[in-house]
């Protein structure tokens, strides 16, 4: 396998990332365990994404979110 994704900041090849647990804001409040994931080179954050293992959502998405984990 060929590696081609390249840092946009550093230009090296992504072969690993950091992966980081951040808290997603809405409104100054925390709503949302996130996964953040930075290149090792150079720690410029190359996505972030909700955390589907997270437990902190808003009670609607939670409802969903449990009716979902049910299975
Ligand atoms: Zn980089």
């Amino acid at each position: 396998m060929i590696h081609q994704g390249k840092c946009p900041k550093c230009g090296n090849t992504v072969l690993h990332v950091h992966v980081e647990s951040v808290n997603g804001m809405v409104a100054n409040e925390s709503k949302a365990k996130c996964l953040s994931y930075s290149c090792i080179h150079c720690f410029a954050v190359l996505g972030v994404q909700i955390d589907p293992r997270g437990k902190r959502r808003p009670k609607a998405a939670n409802e969903a979110g449990a009716a979902a984990a049910k299975k």
